[in-house]
């Protein structure tokens, strides 16, 4: 595909996220999960508040600051790193993560694209490659929301 298409492509795409029915929905869909574990984990919000951010880049694809974290809650003044090295155990979690995405990726390839046995592999890897930052994000968020709960009282204070 041609440079200019994709640029084409990728122009679409921002207009189409931009358009004020997407908007309304992502607004509306972060609403219904604001309190729940699922908002903290998919935004990177603090477990407690849901207020402050966990991460330093909000972007997890800076690689360089995809581990860099703050260590208190802005808002709550939630610790994170509630132990020494306790964001070793999200390496479970994003084991667990990393194998559910794969067998996503097997089947979606090798089941509704037909890519045959060898392509399906290859598509394996190169969607846990690409979702790698996505996926150690994610799994430090499961992790220390099994530990930490929401707050109503810390966060409307
Ligand atoms: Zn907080």
């Amino acid at each position: 595909m041609p440079i200019s298409d994709k640029l084409y492509f990728a122009n679409c795409f921002k207009i189409f996220a931009k358009m004020p029915i997407f908007v309304a929905l992502k607004k509306l869909r972060m609403k219904l999960l604001k309190g729940t574990k699922l908002y903290s984990i998919f935004t990177s919000k603090c477990p407690v508040c849901h207020k402050g951010d966990m991460y330093v880049e909000n972007n997890p694809y800076k690689v360089t600051k995809l581990m860099k974290m703050h260590e208190f809650c802005s808002h709550c003044g939630k610790k994170f790193k509630i132990e020494p090295s306790f964001f070793f155990g999200a390496m479970y979690v994003s084991y667990a993560v990393g194998v559910a995405i794969a067998v996503a990726a097997f089947i979606i390839s090798f089941f509704f694209l037909d890519l045959g046995r060898n392509y399906s592999f290859l598509a394996i890897i190169i969607t846990l490659a690409v979702l790698f930052p996505i996926i150690v994000r994610v799994s430090r968020n499961i992790w220390i929301n099994f530990f930490v709960d929401y707050d109503r009282e810390k966060a409307e204070k």
